[in-house]
């Protein structure tokens, strides 16, 4: 599967500690994510990360023109509800795609659970299946 993870500044080090948490699985798949974030990820965990542009340079755009092409299968976006600055990304286009494709997309560490636990289940392979 191709998963894309995002995270606002204040949510990176939780972002961090979950792919710590859940490397064992990640590992098994393809990741990609926003600049910062991937490679605070990468350096944290050692897991291969293509990172896009910074999210202030367009990269969670670069994720959603992705989610438009079938080539994301989850995004995990920990969000920081309390107060996003202006150069953090907007979710909303995002959050849009994933709505018209049907991609699971979790903002917050226990939807992200959720997820990952179904993914690690088989939950998801039918992804593949549709694919080819
Ligand atoms: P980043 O993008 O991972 O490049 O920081 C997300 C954000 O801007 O919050």
């Amino acid at each position: 599967m191709n998963i894309a993870l995002i995270a606002h500044d204040a949510k990176k080090e939780l972002m961090v500690q979950f792919c710590i948490a859940y490397c064992g699985i990640l590992s098994r798949h393809r990741l990609c994510a926003t600049g910062t974030t991937g490679k605070m990820v990468s350096e944290a965990t050692g897991l291969d990360i293509a990172c896009f542009l910074s999210g202030s340079q367009g990269g969670a755009e670069q994720i959603a023109s992705r989610v438009g092409c079938n080539e994301i299968d989850m995004v995990l976006f920990f969000r920081n509800p309390m107060s996003p600055h202006q150069n953090e990304p907007n979710e909303d286009n995002l959050m849009r795609l994933c709505d018209v494709y049907n991609i699971p997309f979790a903002t917050n560490i226990a939807t992200a659970e959720v997820l990952i636990h179904g993914l690690e289940r088989g939950d998801m392979d039918w992804r593949d299946i549709v694919r080819g």
